[in-house]
């Protein structure tokens, strides 16, 4: 089963998980974006090989395989199938890289983060 980025990486869009994954199959909106779809990381469902690399480069733990996505997410394994329907729409999300060509880390989010931001897209 393909893994799932899940609405708790909306407007985080860090890319720990695209320096991870092998096949760059994880994808972001082209600008400008479609505002009915989230800014956020999709993985494309037919690439994903399921390495399980991501989830784990993951902060905010917005990454899931398929088959176990927890109810508040279970409708984010098909906003993923996007890039497959509307490739047109999206581009493989690349790391964030600073004028002189450094690679940009963000700042770890603390646990109090995590569970805020868990919160937040638990009751929508
Ligand atoms: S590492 Fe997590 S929060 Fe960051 S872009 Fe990837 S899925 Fe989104
Ligand atoms: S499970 Fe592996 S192949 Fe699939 S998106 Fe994550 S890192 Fe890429």
């Amino acid at each position: 089963m393909p893994y799932v980025v899940t609405r708790l990486c909306i407007d985080c869009l860090d890319r720990g998980c695209v320096e991870e994954c092998p096949v760059e199959c994880i994808y972001e909106l082209r600008e400008p974006t479609d505002n009915s779809l989230p800014r956020m990381a999709y993985i494309h469902p037919t690439e994903c090989i399921n390495c399980g690399a991501c989830e784990s480069a993951c902060p905010w733990g917005a990454i899931f395989e398929d088959r176990e996505l927890p109810m508040p997410y279970h409708s984010d394994g098909e906003l993923n199938a996007a890039p497959e329907r509307n490739p047109q729409q999206f581009k493989v999300a690349k790391p964030q890289i600073d004028s002189e060509g450094r690679l940009v880390v963000l700042p770890k989010p603390s646990r109090e983060q995590v569970a805020a931001n868990q919160a937040k897209w638990s009751k929508k």
